[in-house]
C-alpha cells in the first residue's frame, strides 16, 4: 500500500489538517502538532485530542499514515547546554502531545553544531537527547530527517543518521525519514534509474530500510550538491519526475508516509493523483 499526501496546516485545529488532506484525496499527512515558532504550547484539552482521533477515525487515517513534523527552533546537538535543555525539553514535549493524539511518529531535523562543537559530538549530542526523550516518553519513534546541509546543519549524509542510531539505545523507537531534495542538494543523485538505485542501495547498506518512516517527496530549486533546501514542484525542479515514479513504483517504500512538501499547494491534489498514476 502506497500512502501519499502532503503536509497541511493545522490551523483552525488539528482536525483540520485531516480535512484538509481529505480536500486534496490524500492518504498521508504531516502537520505541526502546536505552533512551530513557538518553544512550548498550552497542553491540549481533553476536547481536541477528541475531535483530532474522531477526525483520524472517520477518514480511516490510521497513525502509520500520519508523520507529525516537530518545531523548526529544536536544536538537539545545541553545544550550549541551557539551549540544549531549552530543546529537549520542548522535544520531549512534542513527543507527549503526539502520543495524546494517539500517534506513533515524531519527525524532526537532527541539529546544528554552530561552529562550536564538532560534527561527531554533534551527531553524540542529537542521540543523548533522542535516549532522554525516549526514556521519558512512550510509543512514539522519533524519526530523523536528513537535511540538505545547509549552514552548521548536520545529518546531510547516511553516515551522520546511522551514527545517531548507533547510539540510540531503544532501536525499535528510532527511524529516518528522507527527503528526496534534502538528498540532492546534499549530493546524492537522483535524475536517473541507475542514479535512484545506487543512492537507495548506499542507503539501504548505511542505515537500512527496516528504519525508514517517511518520505518526503519534492523536486528542487537548487542544483545538486549546492547544499541549499529550495523546495520545487515535482517535475519543475533539478530532480524530474523520473525519481518520484521510481520510488512510487518500489516496494520498499509501502506503509510509509509519503509526503508532500512541495511550494505551490495549489498543485498537491494534481500532484497526489499524479504519483498514483504511476502505479504498475
Ligand atoms: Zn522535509
Ligand atoms: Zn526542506
Amino acid at each position: 500500500m502506497k500512502y501519499i499526501g502532503a503536509h497541511t496546516s493545522a490551523s483552525g485545529g488539528l482536525e483540520k489538517a485531516i480535512f484538509r488532506a481529505v480536500q486534496i484525496k490524500a492518504t498521508a499527512l504531516s502537520f505541526f502538532t502546536r505552533n512551530q515558532r513557538q518553544w512550548i504550547s498550552p497542553s491540549l484539552t481533553q476536547q481536541k485530542i477528541y475531535d483530532f482521533k474522531r477526525a483520524c477515525i472517520e477518514y480511516k487515517f490510521t497513525p502509520q499514515q500520519i508523520l507529525p513534523h516537530s518545531s523548526y527552533l529544536i536544536n538537539l546537538g545545541h553545544p550550549i547546554d541551557s539551549l540544549l535543555e531549552k530543546s529537549r525539553t520542548s522535544f520531549i514535549n512534542e513527543i507527549l502531545r503526539c502520543n495524546q493524539l494517539g500517534l506513533i511518529f515524531l519527525n524532526f531535523h537532527p541539529g546544528s553544531h554552530l561552529n562550536k562543537i564538532t560534527e561527531h559530538d554533534c551527531l553524540l549530542r542529537i542521540a543523548e537527547s533522542i535516549n532522554i526523550a525516549l526514556d521519558k516518553t512512550k510509543n512514539v519513534i522519533a524519526v530523523i530527517e536528513n537535511t540538505a546541509g545547509q549552514g552548521t546543519n548536520v545529518g546531510y549524509c547516511f553516515e551522520h543518521l546511522s551514527e545517531i542510531i548507533k547510539h540510540v539505545n531503544n532501536k525499535s523507537r528510532v527511524g529516518v525519514c528522507i527527503d528526496t531534495c534534502h538528498l540532492f542538494v546534499a549530493g546524492y543523485d537522483l535524475r536517473t534509474e541507475e542514479d535512484c538505485e545506487n543512492t537507495f542501495k548506499k542507503f539501504n547498506d548505511i542505515i537500512g530500510f527496516k528504519y525508514l518512516k517517511g518520505i518526503h517527496l519534492n523536486d528542487s530549486k537548487k542544483k545538486i550538491n549546492s547544499r541549499v533546501d529550495r523546495h520545487a514542484n515535482l517535475g519543475l525542479g533539478e530532480i524530474g519526475r523520473l525519481a518520484f515514479t521510481w520510488i512510487i513504483r518500489n516496494n520498499n517504500f509501502h506503509n510509509v508516509p509519503i509526503i508532500l512538501e512541495t511550494t505551490d499547494s495549489m498543485l498537491w491534489e494534481n500532484e497526489i493523483s499524479w504519483l498514483r498514476s504511476q502505479k504498475i
